[in-house]
């Protein structure tokens, strides 16, 4: 089977009802077709994996859910990220992945495609200078994020 690499914007426009916020990275998964597990307790300090035929030929997303929610959302969507950019096979992917310090460039490329699914540019730009929210929680909230990841995504988007 052949796939073509899809962009945050086409994964959206293609599995999203567009304008419900905050995005599910998993409800996205499910309507690709792509398995989603649980990591079994004793992979520690492993975030998430991703396997290309991991479900009897099915892509599956394995997810540690030892993890704050807002983590565990971000990591499936940097799985998402895998799967849609097409990495292919990838290792666990632990903690350190997702780390901004990180120069790897498929995590690199991975962690953008995160960013962009759950926090579009033009909905951050609707919510900022729309709606008039200045507040980073409230931000953080609607798009159900962390702090860190909403600062990262405010940085590359000139807001700060
Ligand atoms: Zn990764």
């Amino acid at each position: 089977m052949t796939m073509k690499k899809m962009t945050p914007q086409e994964v959206l426009d293609k599995y999203w009802t567009r304008g419900i916020l905050p995005i599910d990275p998993e409800k996205i998964a499910r309507k690709a077709d792509i398995k989603i597990g649980n990591l079994p307790f004793e992979e520690v300090n492993v975030s998430g994996w991703y396997l290309p035929t991991g479900n009897h030929g099915q892509p599956k997303i394995l997810v540690s859910r030892f993890e704050p929610e807002r983590r565990i959302r971000f990591t499936v969507a940097h799985e998402l990220g895998h799967h849609f950019l097409q990495h292919g096979e990838r290792p666990r992917d632990s903690t350190k992945e997702f780390n901004i310090y990180n120069f790897d460039p498929i995590e690199t490329e991975a962690n953008n495609f995160a960013a962009d699914l759950l926090m579009p540019a033009e909905y951050v730009s609707a919510l900022i200078k729309g709606l008039g929210i200045t507040s980073v929680k409230t931000l953080c909230e609607k798009f159900d994020v962390s702090g860190v990841a909403m600062e990262i995504r405010l940085k590359k988007l000139g807001y700060i």
